[in-house]
């Protein structure tokens, strides 16, 4: 059936849309999560979305299951084929997005660099803000499948607080253009919020258009030094109290600044334990007046303010490198995402030192400590050890239920997190969300195996 479809859509859309060499395919078979796929039976990659419409409708006539795709930099396996399916890739759904300065809004096709967006933007002294550290590798069209966070997250919130309009293909091949292109639309149901975080599930976004805002004059970035892990933890509730937003509070903790001190490949100061990477935006004065009184309140054992946009990025490079950093202070590794109430931090920080306490691992726990999201990564020797590995990353899921948090504050359920979804959502939730997925999918085709499905 492969083969006589492949002939029919190239016929149909040009070589180019479709791939059918097996080890061009297998290429399609992962991604940035380390868990490994089937080998799809074809990759199609539609150009526009009348293109995707009548690739959907065929395949949904045929009840060919679909894995939908976009950059395939995903952390937790949702682009993966998980049983035989057809890929479809949104990788030639490209162009520069367009910004209408006077609307302030950007609208792009969805398989488009996300980091195309903040740039376009900024040729108008505009902004957008959501920042995923994979922004120059990862979709557009995906950041919204997974409503992708990143460091200023905590001042400036996620992909769908920038979220206006969409296109998107669901079952039977149906366009559904949803939202508007204006700041305001309250006619009807939220659908492009129904899309968002949807991980494939319900269809293929095809075109985004998003909010964007003024763009700040000014960045002042400091490193905070502290004693210890719990210090610095501590110090994110003060910033908040002062009332100020700073726009990143990165957590570095105990072990990811010594993992960092063994590379020697970036400069921490001397007595740097645990670290706090803080930055403000706004006009040059404010930003930095918000800096000074943001730092006096976290009260931190020393003070790098950075004096110069190359001193900013020394500042940062080692957050930027430090997952990498990780993968090399122990054999295996794996990555969690929980978030927590911000006022649960030091709660969640300690809870899980003494969770793995009991086992033969280190944790690094790092990240958006800002907006209460952190990066905990299990450190382990052997492949052996998974097992054990696994009991450790369900006991941090659990412990992000138990203080009113979530599994996942950026990556995704996907394949990864499908088994610890229902303790988060509980029965109720968990047959509404298949009720929705039913009446957007009837044959549950599109991403099959992902996210609702044990
Ligand atoms: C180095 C690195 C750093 C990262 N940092 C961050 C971070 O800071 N914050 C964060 O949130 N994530 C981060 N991620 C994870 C990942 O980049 C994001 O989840 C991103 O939004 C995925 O986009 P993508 O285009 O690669 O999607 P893919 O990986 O291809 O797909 C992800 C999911 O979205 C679905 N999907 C993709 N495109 C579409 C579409 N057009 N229509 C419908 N469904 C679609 C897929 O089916 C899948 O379920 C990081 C990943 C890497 C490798």
């Amino acid at each position: 059936m492969s083969a006589r479809l492949a002939t029919e859509l190239k016929a149909l859309f040009g070589e180019r849309s479709v791939v059918a060499e097996p080890n061009r395919c297998q290429q399609y078979s992962g991604d940035w999560s380390g868990l490994k796929g089937r080998t799809p039976a074809l990759v199609i990659r539609p150009e526009s979305t009348e293109q995707a419409s009548a690739i959907v409708a065929r395949l949904y006539r045929l009840g060919v299951p679909m894995t939908l795709r976009g950059a395939g930099t995903g952390k937790a396996g949702g682009c993966i084929p998980s049983i035989d399916s057809v890929v479809i890739s949104t990788e030639l759904m490209t162009g520069t997005p367009v910004v209408r300065t006077n609307d302030l809004t950007i609208q792009s096709a969805a398989g488009t660099l996300a980091a195309e967006m903040d740039e376009q933007a900024a040729l108008h002294d505009l902004f957008y803000p959501p920042d995923p550290n994979s922004l120059a590798i990862s979709s557009i069209g995906g950041n919204v499948a997974t409503n992708a966070g990143g460091p200023k997250a905590v001042k400036y919130g996620l992909t769908g607080h920038y979220l206006l309009g969409l296109t998107f293909v669901g079952a039977q091949g149906d366009v559904v253009t949803t939202g508007a292109q204006t700041i305001k639309s309250v006619a009807g149901t939220n659908l492009p919020g129904l899309l968002l975080g949807s991980e494939g599930t319900f269809g293929l976004i095809t075109d985004v258009t998003m909010r964007l805002i003024a763009r700040p004059q000014a960045v002042q970035t400091a490193l905070l030094t502290f004693n210890s892990t719990a210090d610095a933890v501590a110090s994110v509730g003060a910033l908040f109290q002062t009332g100020l937003m700073p726009r990143c509070a990165e957590l570095l903790d105990e072990i990811s600044c010594d993992t960092i001190a063994q590379r020697q490949s970036h400069a921490l100061p001397e007595r740097c334990r645990a670290a706090i990477i803080l930055e403000t935006d706004g006009s040059s004065e404010q930003s930095l007046d918000e800096l000074l009184t943001l730092t006096q309140a976290a009260n931190p054992v020393d003070t790098l303010v950075a004096q110069t946009p190359a001193h900013r990025e020394r500042i940062w490079a080692p957050r930027r490198d430090l997952s990498i950093a990780l993968s090399d202070r122990r054999n295996l590794k794996v990555s969690e995402d929980i978030a927590v109430p911000r006022s649960r931090l030091s709660a969640a920080v300690e809870t899980i030192r003494t969770a793995a306490a009991e086992t033969p691992f280190e944790i690094a726990t790092y990240g958006h400590a800002g907006d209460g999201n952190l990066h905990v990564n299990i450190l382990f020797d052997q492949e052996e050890q998974r097992c054990e590995v696994e009991a450790l990353q369900d006991r941090v899921f659990q412990i992000a239920i138990e203080l009113g948090g979530t599994i996942t504050g950026e990556h995704g359920i996907g394949l990864a997190k499908r088994h610890a979804l229902p303790w988060e959502a509980g029965t109720t939730r968990m047959n509404l969300e298949r009720r929705i997925k039913s009446a957007m999918d009837p044959q549950g085709l599109f991403n099959p195996g992902k996210v609702l499905e044990p």
